[in-house]
């Protein structure tokens, strides 16, 4: 079974690379497919983004990494994939992935959500927190990889330096 685990990944966490490591543990496949919403403004392009989470994921095999723009179901029909990977942290996300699930189902009965519960230790990082900590210059390479803290801060100091 191939599962497609979808999101914003703006920019990709150590939270999401547990997932995405227990995920890969669990199907035959998992692609990972960053959602193109330009209503979002993101930090970082499409683009960068894959770069970031292809360079995160090199030592898991049966990974990919791709974009799309439209419905995630779509978009899984078209990759012959049964299974949505979501990972859940706190009662907050549960209301909202539920409700997506719902919707998903809806449009596609023959596609599953399938949830992971967060690691313990990643349980409050999102990719919010570490935008909010590296915009004051705090600490974040306990949240993310190397290649993307650098991103991160290249990114600030470009930003404060304009
Ligand atoms: P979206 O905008 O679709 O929520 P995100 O990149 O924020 O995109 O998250 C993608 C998926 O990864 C969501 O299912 C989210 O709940 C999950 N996720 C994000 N951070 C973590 C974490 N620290 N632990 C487990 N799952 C997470």
């Amino acid at each position: 079974m191939i599962a497609i685990y979808p999101g914003s990944f703006d920019p990709i966490t150590l939270g999401h690379i547990d997932i995405i490591e227990r995920g890969a543990r669990l199907f035959e496949k998992v692609i990972v497919a960053v959602l193109s919403n330009p209503s979002k403004r993101p930090l970082f392009t499409v683009e960068k983004r894959i770069e970031q989470i292809t360079a995160c994921t090199q030592h898991i095999a049966n990974v990919e990494v791709d974009s799309f723009i439209g419905l995630t179901v779509d978009y899984a029909q078209l990759h012959n994939a049964g299974v949505l990977l979501r990972g859940l942290r706190v009662l907050s996300d549960f209301e909202k992935e539920l409700q997506m699930a719902h919707t998903n189902k809806t449009l596609n009965w023959e596609i599953e959500t399938v949830f992971l519960a967060t690691n313990k230790e990643y349980s409050f990082l999102s990719s919010s927190v570490v935008k909010e900590i590296a915009q004051f210059g705090g600490a974040i390479k306990h949240l993310v990889s190397n290649n993307v803290a650098q991103d991160i801060y290249y990114k600030y100091k470009n930003k404060q330096d304009e």
